[in-house]
C-alpha cells in the first residue's frame, strides 16, 4: 500500500463503493503502473467519465477531471491537443465508453492519440442501477433484461484494434500483477492504448446473475480467463465461453499530436517538409 498511498488523496477518503467491488484493485492497479512508469503527479491528468469506476479519479493526486457520461475521450482528446507534454489517461466504465460514448472510442482509436484509457469492465452499468451495457454477456439478468440479455456484446479489444489502437490488453481483478505491468506498457505505448479490465461487479452484477460474492466473482475470473501464449495453442471450440488475457495487439502509426505538431511547423514554413 505504501508505494500507491502519496497517489491517493486522503481528503476525498471514505470511496463510495460496495464492499467486494473490483474497482479498488483496478485503482490500485493503475496507480502501481504510474508508479512504475516514473509519472510526474503535475504532469498527470486523470479524465473519467460516469459511473461507479469514474468515480476513481477524484481519489487520484493527480491532475483530474471527472467529466460528463461518454465523453471521458473528447475531454482527454482536448487536454492532450492543449499540451501534449501532458501524461492523459482515461478511466471508463463498459456502459461509459462503448454505449454513450462509443462513437467517441472508435475515433479515439482511429486517431492513435498519445492517451492511455482503462476500461473497469463489469459487464454492467452498476451505477445507474444495473441495466445491461455492450459489453453484458448474452443471456445476462439486468434490471433492463429480466429473463435474459438477447444481444450478443462487442469484443472491446477486437474492436479497438480494428479502429486502429496501437496497443490493446486484456486483464482482470484477480490478475491485478498482470494487469499493472499491462497498463504500465499501455502508457509506455505512444499512441492510443486501450486496457480492457474486466472486474467484479458484485451488487448489481454478481447478484441478480447469481454468481456468488465477490470472491467467488474472482475465481470465475481465474478460471475463465485464458493467457494469450496458452490461446495460441487452443482450437475455437476449447476457448468457447473463456476470454484471452495478455497483451493483444501491438502496432506503430503515426501519432496524432505529433503529426498536428509538424502540420503547425510546416505551416509556419519551419518543418523540414514545408
Ligand atoms: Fe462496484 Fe457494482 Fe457497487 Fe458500483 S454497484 S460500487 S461497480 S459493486
Ligand atoms: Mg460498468
Amino acid at each position: 500500500m505504501a508505494v500507491i498511498e502519496k497517489y491517493i488523496r486522503q481528503s476525498a477518503l471514505p470511496h463510495i463503493w460496495c464492499p467486494g467491488c473490483g474497482n479498488g484493485i483496478l485503482l490500485a492497479a493503475l496507480l502501481r503502473a504510474i508508479d512504475k512508469q516514473q509519472l510526474e503527479q503535475k504532469k498527470t491528468v486523470i479524465v473519467s467519465g460516469i459511473g461507479c469506476s469514474s468515480r476513481a479519479s477524484g481519489y487520484m493526486n493527480f491532475n483530474t477531471i471527472h467529466t460528463a457520461h461518454g465523453r471521458a475521450l473528447p475531454f482527454a482528446t482536448g487536454i492532450k491537443l492543449a499540451n501534449p507534454e501532458l501524461n492523459v489517461i482515461v478511466i471508463t466504465g463498459d456502459g461509459d465508453s462503448t454505449a454513450i460514448g462509443g462513437n467517441h472510442f472508435i475515433h479515439a482509436c482511429r486517431r492513435n492519440i498519445d492517451i492511455t484509457t482503462v476500461i473497469f469492465n463489469n459487464n454492467i452499468y452498476g451505477m445507474t442501477g444495473g441495466q445491461y451495457s455492450p459489453l453484458s454477456p448474452s443471456g445476462t439478468i439486468a434490471t433492463t433484461s429480466p429473463y435474459g440479455h438477447l444481444e450478443r456484446p462487442f469484443d472491446i479489444a477486437a474492436l479497438a484494434i480494428a479502429a486502429g489502437s496501437t496497443y490493446v490488453a486484456r486483464g482482470t481483478a484477480y490478475h491485478a500483477v498482470q494487469l499493472t505491468d499491462l497498463i504500465a506498457k499501455g502508457i509506455a505505448n505512444k499512441g492510443f492504448s486501450v486496457i480492457d479490465a474486466i472486474t467484479q461487479c458484485p451488487i448489481s452484477f454478481g447478484r441478480k446473475n447469481k454468481m456468488g460474492g465477490p470472491a467467488q466473482m474472482m475465481q470465475w475470473q481465474k478460471d475463465h480467463a485464458v493467457m494469450v501464449a496458452a490461446a495460441a495453442k487452443m482450437k475455437p471450440e476449447e476457448l468457447a465461453g473463456k476470454f484471452v488475457i495478455g497483451e493483444l495487439h501491438k502496432s506503430d502509426a503515426p501519432e496524432y499530436t505529433a503529426e498536428y505538431d509538424k502540420m503547425i511547423a510546416r505551416l509556419q514554413g519551419k518543418g523540414a517538409e514545408a
